[in-house]
């Protein structure tokens, strides 16, 4: 039976019930790399380029983790996930930056996953398939099933906002706000202080797309997207007692999403936005501490009802 590797990194965040029952479903035993850990960490920053943003440091420690415990990688080229919207480059090339970085890997599947163009999905599908078996009647089922968990999963994700909990919104890409160990277990912080996590995950894609429209301008990006959607119905419902933006140092997407996100947010509204932005160097205490400030602020607000804002104009306008 073929061993898959999935290293738990980057879109495994967003795709991993998708991949893991069509590979089991082909018959393959798949193996995922364990939670990120400080080894993950710094042997994939050893091996990456310096440049690389932290979030790619981490895939390739998940790559070393996996190297010699599997004999097929899946390490797809990811061009696009959506039609007439792109992803971060880096996700294009991943397959020759871990390729030239590691030594003696073992095989790849690299399929191009490019859905910017119409009806992909299934041919994709197939030619992963390939790898592993060429029974149409087994691909198929399996690309059914594979479909049927990926719809499954993304409906759980939809967590209700509790109303007259102080509900706080963490935005950033999926493989920051999901991985404990990059996101120094946030979630966990906020819900001990009382604060209620929820990511953008909760709202459907209709909701998102539809706010995203009202954004003047193309978006190009897919969490730029989905972002700035989450963004604009949260200054119009006011369902968040506050938003923190968990960026990646260094990340070129984040320069221009992570700035319109907090714009939008302190000039419509009154919610209290936090940006942090984390490298390989960030320490927790730096981070618990600004976390802490913030819901210190928070509690602050709350007591005593005024709402000032902070910041610009409502500082003098009350
Ligand atoms: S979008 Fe930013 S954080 Fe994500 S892979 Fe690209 S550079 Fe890194």
């Amino acid at each position: 039976m073929s061993k898959i590797g999935l290293p738990r990194g980057l879109l495994y965040y967003e795709f991993a019930p998708l991949w893991t029952t069509f590979f089991e479903a082909l018959g393959a035993e798949v193996v995922v790399s364990p939670k990120t850990n400080k080894k993950i960490l710094d042997d994939g920053t050893r091996y990456c380029v310096d440049d690389a943003c932290i979030p790619v440091k981490v895939f390739h420690g998940h790559v070393l983790n996996l190297k010699n415990k599997v004999d097929t990688l899946f390490i797809p080229r990811i061009m696009g996930i959506h039609q007439k919207e792109y992803i971060c480059p880096k996700f294009c090339g991943l397959p020759e930056m871990i390729k030239y970085s590691i030594n003696d890997l073992p095989k790849m599947i690299n399929t191009k996953i490019d859905y910017t163009k119409k009806d992909q999905s299934k041919r994709t599908m197939n030619q992963i398939a390939s790898y592993i078996t060429t029974n149409k009647k087994t691909i198929q089922k399996a690309y059914q099933m594979a479909n049927q968990s990926y719809t499954e999963y993304k409906k759980n994700q939809k967590e209700l906002l509790i109303s007259n909990n102080h509900n706080i919104m963490i935005m950033g890409h999926p493989y920051i706000i999901y991985d404990d160990f990059l996101n120094m277990s946030i979630k966990k912080k906020l819900k001990k202080a009382g604060l209620y996590p929820v990511t953008y995950d909760i709202f459907d894609e209709s909701i998102l797309n539809k706010y995203a429209l009202g954004y003047h301008g193309k978006i190009f990006w897919l969490f730029f997207r989905k972002m700035i959607g989450a963004c604009l119905y949260l200054i119009d419902h006011k369902l968040v007692d506050g938003v923190i933006y968990l960026s990646s140092f260094g990340c070129g997407i984040d320069s221009v999403v992570a700035e319109t996100v907090e714009r939008n947010i302190r000039r419509n509204s009154q919610i209290p936005f936090m940006l942090i932005t984390i490298d390989e160097h960030s320490g927790e205490a730096g981070f618990n501490t600004r976390l802490e400030a913030f819901i210190d602020m928070l509690k602050w607000r709350n007591k005593d009802e005024n709402y000032l804002s902070p910041y610009g104009d409502y500082v003098y306008s009350r």
